[in-house]
């Protein structure tokens, strides 16, 4: 029986689990229509490597890893691809992104796939295929997994996996490990062969008794330990996590590796066991559509769907809907445009109404009652975060360790005066980022003009030195010429060229004078060089007398 630690602060907020847990895993139908945005992760966006009018097969890529850390994105299904455009995704800025939109074609027919064996494969191989596949984190950080997977020269002692989904009203990973945990735990497999951890942990929150039976089942074969966590948010956060079945803290500013842990999603095992044993990338997922819906339920869909065909799977949003959550209530966004495609971080969508949701009170000012500090899970200071957020004093907030809050949400669950604390928090660290880019960007621009400065600098001192060398080199060659009684050595050559030029003119003058005086020859037009040859002395040879060959041109300069 292993000891479970405890982490400090925490919520118990009603957990809405039953709703869209009653029934199993529905398949969505094939949309008409799918949009696949090329941003599916944190990192660089996958770069597009199909066109407008391609035909493409299920699993296809249709947007390439562009970086170290990025994910590959697939076709989820066979089709024409129609537009590559900026279309809304479900995003908290509200943003469009670049997305690839594909007519399906209803055959659903696959690219070839080729399973890997992870067994005897290189284990960087391994890695390739993981970022080929687009694997990624479906817990909600959606980082690249390939590169998680990678601890360098960093020995990890536990590999943890998280099936203890938290928050509220979600139960897309209950399902999937009530449904398919022998396929998580292949998945987990290839996980701690790429790791060698020396043991493998699975948290479950303990209101999930289904899937810690199923887990504690598919993991009978093997070493892994499935430990069932008292259900607190926000235990599923990786420090907390770590905290509670190891009883290690993992230091501020520090990540989860440095202490020899890795933390992965179950979900992400399931898609890891598709992707290396089947040769499957993903290009689907399991979403829970509940809240103000008629059929609350978990739907497997093909990424791309439109989100307002899977309210109407659940049987379509009750009339006092307001608008849309993506996530849960503590840690999702707001929505209310339904064209917006499901995505790989997309693992719940609630339908909100007043009743099920009472708008909050106005927010009053601050009492310093400190309740948000007892709940931090963080050890944070909320109430000193917020005041320094407010008054924009960023360093401060800095210094309070402001980037050491995970956006739980249990302050602003606890706040007595209702005030939107993660939303200061938030705005904080983006001024933060803003900020701090600026700041490189002129550490940046100040160190290209110091170079510059440099680099003209030692041009200039290359410069001068050549010329120094140069006089030098002149005035030695002077004192050798003073030397050896020559003024000038460069006049004295060149009057002795021009001297012998002029002899040379001489000569042919001569030379030609000598000439006009001889007879003419029997042409008449030129005389004979020499008085003709006696016979016997060969003068005639081969019936040519060589003598009366026509003279050669003279190409000397006169
Ligand atoms: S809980 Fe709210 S009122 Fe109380 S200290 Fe924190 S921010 Fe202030
Ligand atoms: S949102 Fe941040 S400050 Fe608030 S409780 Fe969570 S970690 Fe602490």
């Amino acid at each position: 029986m292993r000891t479970l630690h405890k982490f400090q602060g925490g919520v118990h907020p009603p957990e809405h689990k039953t709703e869209s847990s009653r029934l199993p895993i529905a398949a969505a139908p094939l949309p008409k229509r799918l949009i696949v945005p090329l941003r599916q992760h944190i990192g660089t966006p996958a770069t597009t490597i199909v066109k407008v009018g391609d035909h493409v097969l299920k699993g296809q890529m249709i947007g390439a890893a562009d970086d170290l850390i990025s994910a590959a994105i697939h076709a989820p299904t066979s089709g024409t691809v129609s537009a590559i455009e900026m279309h809304a995704v479900p995003h908290p800025s509200s943003l469009p992104d670049l997305c690839v939109t594909i007519e399906t074609d209803g055959e659903d027919r696959w690219v070839e796939r080729q399973p890997l064996d992870y067994r005897t494969a290189d284990p960087d191989a391994v890695r390739t295929r993981l970022r080929d596949a687009g694997i990624v984190g479906l817990g909600g950080a959606v980082f690249p997994t390939h590169i998680k997977l990678s601890p360098g020269q960093q020995k990890i002692k536990t590999l943890i996996l998280n099936g203890a989904e938290c928050e509220p009203w979600i139960t897309s990973d209950d399902l999937l490990m009530r449904e398919r945990a022998a396929e998580i735990v292949e998945g987990i497999k290839i996980m701690a062969q790429l790791m060698q951890p020396e043991e493998v942990l699975i948290g479950i929150e303990d209101d999930k008794p289904e899937a810690i039976a199923a887990m504690q089942a598919a993991c009978r074969s093997t070493n892994f330990k499935v430990i069932a966590i008292p259900v607190r948010y926000p235990s599923g956060g990786e420090k907390q996590l770590i905290k509670l079945l190891t009883g290690k803290e993992v230091p501020s500013g520090q990540r989860t590796i440095n202490i020899g842990i890795t933390c992965s999603n179950t979900g992400t095992a399931y898609t890891m066991h598709r992707a290396v044993n089947h040769g499957e990338p993903v290009i689907s997922r399991i979403v829970t559509v509940t809240g103000n819906v008629a059929r609350p339920q978990n739907f497997e869909a093909l990424l791309g769907t439109p989100l307002g065909e899977l309210v109407q799977l659940a049987g379509g949003a009750r009339p006092d809907t307001s608008h849309y959550l993506i996530g849960g209530p503590m840690m999702g966004f707001g929505l209310n445009n339904l064209e917006v495609p499901l995505t790989k971080a997309t693992n719940c969508m609630i339908a909100v109404s007043p009743t099920l949701f009472p708008p909050k009170p106005a927010a009053m000012p601050c009492i310093r009652c400190t309740q948000c500090a007892q709940a931090c899970p963080c050890n944070l200071q909320p109430q000193e975060l917020f005041w320094f957020s407010q008054s924009r004093n960023f360093d401060k907030a800095r210094a309070y360790n402001l980037f050491d809050c995970i956006e739980c949400g249990c302050c602003d669950y606890v706040c007595p005066s209702h005030i939107p604390l993660v939303s200061y928090f938030r705005y904080a660290k983006s001024e933060i980022a803003t900020q701090d880019q600026e700041k490189m960007a002129a550490e940046l621009s100040k160190q290209r003009f110091e170079f510059k400065q440099l680099r003209e600098e030692r041009e200039k001192a290359e410069k001068a030195a050549r010329m120094a060398e140069k006089a030098a080199a002149a005035a030695a060659a002077k004192a050798a010429a003073a030397a050896s009684g020559v003024e000038d050595p460069v006049a004295a050559a060149k009057q002795a060229a021009i001297q012998a030029a002029v002899e040379r003119a001489k000569a042919k003058k001569a030379e030609a004078a000598a000439q006009a005086a001889l007879p003419l020859s029997p042409t008449g037009s030129q005389p004979f060089p020499n008085p003709l040859p006696q016979a016997g002395e060969g003068a005639m040879e081969n019936g040519a007398c060589s003598d009366l060959a026509a003279p050669e041109n003279n190409t000397e300069p006169s």
